[in-house]
């Protein structure tokens, strides 16, 4: 006997539950390095060296109560005195660190946000192609998720048709950037934009519109692309941040969420979170790794691993005819399917040991995603497959 908010999860849990099985399946049959799983998102780099090295120091330095046990339930203020310095000396702000929540990564981060500023009933929007997992999030404090459908022309935010969605309802829109599973980064223009639109929604609700904007991927950035700070655009900027993919911590479940001064009521929101991270029961962040980032704070894995993933798989599938977006962040490649039952073409690329996620999984028919999170090798040897992919569909 379940609750009845779950039914709905527990029904759509066997879509993912199928893709692991199935991953499992070919690789129990072919052996592992003759699976070319692009399904996942988990980090294929170490985190740096860095890292491991703090882990150890923090156990010989530091007294065992303070690594192992409670602190205030926004974090150690010494962790977020760093994050607030590290955001300071990146994008000019003059954050302390009182604007800082340690989270227990991005999808608490999330949690702890849409608990701090929902209502029930209140609208949540976001732009297809989106993670899915946003729906569970925001119906977890009884709002609506409202989703506007994708650009397939630039994978840019519709600004149309989200000027069109908003309403007296809307409490907040959820942004990411760089993208999953897109791997674009919303643009200076489109930031702009949709500023002036929030702003106009702002003003004719008499109430403040939330920005939440959700940033695991941050650092994950090509050719020298800059990611713009949102919150030098609009006001009511709420961050949740994530080390999950910048540091490969995913397991370690460690982040952060930024509530700048500018925020209305910013000092209620400010409390308010702190409360939501414990009555969740999240408490707070996990200690040990707060000390570690408060040690490694501007650290970054092997960005250069990723753009050269990125760069094959890109050359390499665009050059069978495959139409992809070709990612300036992330670590996802975007790609059209040849034919409009996108599943159908899932399905075929199995035969060729080839594992890839519906872009109906991120409420975008029509397209897949691959996550290039793999070997350099895992790459190379998915290519001959493709290419009888590409041959296939008749490209
Ligand atoms: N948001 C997006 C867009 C993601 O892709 C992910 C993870 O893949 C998350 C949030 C959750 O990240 P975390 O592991 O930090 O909870």
């Amino acid at each position: 006997m379940i609750a009845e908010k779950m039914k709905p999860l527990v029904a759509n849990n066997s879509a993912v539950r199928e893709m692991f099985e199935e991953g499992a399946r070919l690789k129990g049959i072919y052996g592992d390095e003759n699976v070319y799983d692009f399904s996942l998102g988990n980090p294929n780099v170490a985190p740096p060296q860095a890292i491991m090295n703090a882990i150890i120091d923090i156990l010989n330095e530091e007294p065992a109560n303070r690594v192992h046990g409670y602190m205030s339930n926004a974090g150690f203020e010494t962790t977020r005195y760093a994050v607030a310095e590290s955001l300071n000396r990146r994008f000019g702000t003059s954050y302390t660190e009182h604007n800082i929540i340690m989270s227990v990564g991005a999808g608490s981060a999330l949690n702890v946000i849409l608990k701090t500023i929902l209502n029930p009933g209140e609208e949540v929007i976001t732009f297809a192609p989106y993670f899915l997992e946003y729906g569970g999030y925001v119906r977890n404090y009884d709002g609506e998720l409202v989703v506007v459908p994708a650009d397939t022309e630039t994978f840019q935010p519709n600004l149309d048709a989200f000027e069109e969605l908003l309403s007296e309802k809307t409490r907040a829109v959820i942004i990411n950037t760089p993208h999953n599973p897109t791997g674009v980064i919303y643009s200076d223009e489109t930031l702009k934009r949709l500023t002036r639109i929030l702003l106009k929604q702002e003003a004719e609700n008499g109430s403040p519109i939330f920005l939440i904007s959700d940033e695991p991927y941050r650092e994950l950035a090509y050719d020298g692309a800059v990611v713009p700070w949102v919150p030098d655009y609009y006001k009511d900027t709420i961050v949740g941040y994530s080390f999950s993919k910048s540091l490969s911590l995913p397991g370690e479940r460690i982040g952060y969420i930024v509530i700048p001064n500018q925020v209305e009521d910013h000092e209620n929101v400010i409390t308010a979170a702190t409360i939501a991270t414990r009555v969740m029961g999240m408490v707070n962040a996990p200690s040990l790794m707060q000390l570690v980032i408060e040690r490694c704070i501007d650290e970054k894995c092997d960005i250069a691993f990723y753009e050269n993933n990125r760069n094959q798989l890109y050359n390499g599938l665009t050059g069978f005819g495959f139409e992809c977006v070709k990612p300036e962040g992330a670590f996802y490649l975007w790609m059209k399917s040849p034919v409009p039952d996108e599943k159908e073409f899932v399905e075929a690329a199995k035969e060729f040991n080839i594992l890839m996620v519906p872009g109906s999984s991120f409420a975008c028919p029509g397209y897949v995603r691959l996550a290039y999170c793999v070997s350099f090798e895992t790459i190379m040897s998915s290519m001959e497959g493709f290419g009888k992919l590409a041959e296939k569909y008749g490209l």
